[in-house]
């Protein structure tokens, strides 16, 4: 998996999941199809005067879901922002020869009441229940690094606190703890493959010595 192939899913998907923040801190989600896809940007259309258009410029975080029928979610975060007045035309125009039903929509001039926003700077997080073990991984979207895996700061892993007693691996529906060796010392210890966990806490509910521990919750 990489980033393109999750830009192209959601493209594939076509309808997505937009969710923002509105002045009262409150979520707000709706569904948009009228995106543009580059390599490393989504470009969408809304209109002026939609709450949708407000929350965007008053606050600008989004968050995009698509759920495929092979039971994989793409999740991309990211802050949109109002494209420059001189490309609004452009990329508007682009989006509605992409997107047909938009002409039914916004007939003739009526389309002058749309705006453009665009994400270029983002995380799109790749998760899939249909195989087994399940697979995650995330990806950033940005104009200099479009392809560069991220970090995972989700979920959990195993500290030097372990006592080596096994215990979160029996408890472990994915099977993704084990006992690996460090190259340099030799040593053992448990560890989280990263990439096929659900973060479901299992291992930390279970670990008798609170040696898992969230990463957020550092
Ligand atoms: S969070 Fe769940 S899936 Fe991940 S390592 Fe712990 S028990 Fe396994
Ligand atoms: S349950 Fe806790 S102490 Fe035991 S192996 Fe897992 S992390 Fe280590």
């Amino acid at each position: 998996m990489n980033l393109e192939t999750c830009l192209k899913k959601m493209q594939l998907v076509g309808v997505l999941a937009f969710a923002t923040v509105d002045g009262q801190g409150a979520p707000q989600i709706r569904n948009i199809s009228a995106i543009h896809y580059e390599a490393d940007a989504l470009y969408f259309f809304t209109a002026r005067g939609k709450d949708f258009c407000r929350e965007l410029q008053a606050d600008g975080r989004v968050q995009i879901l698509a759920y495929t029928k092979y039971k994989e979610m793409i999740r991309l975060s990211g802050k949109a922002y109002a494209v420059d007045a001189g490309a609004q035309i452009k990329w508007r125009d682009i989006i509605f020869e992409e997107q047909p039903y938009l002409a039914n929509v916004y007939p003739g001039d009526t389309r002058d009441i749309g705006i453009i926003f665009c994400i270029d700077e983002g995380e799109v997080e790749y998760f899939n229940l249909g195989v087994k073990p399940i697979f995650r991984e995330t990806y950033r979207l940005g104009k200099l690094t479009e392809t560069a895996k991220t970090g995972n700061h989700k979920g959990y892993h195993i500290t030097d606190a372990c006592i080596g007693c096994g215990t979160c691996v029996q408890h472990c529906p994915q099977s993704c703890i084990s006992c690996v060796e460090d190259a340099e010392t030799g040593n053992t210890h448990f560890s989280i493959r990263q990439e096929h966990c659900l973060h479901c806490g299992a291992c930390y509910e279970h670990c008798p010595v609170g040696a898992v521990k969230r990463y957020e919750s550092e």
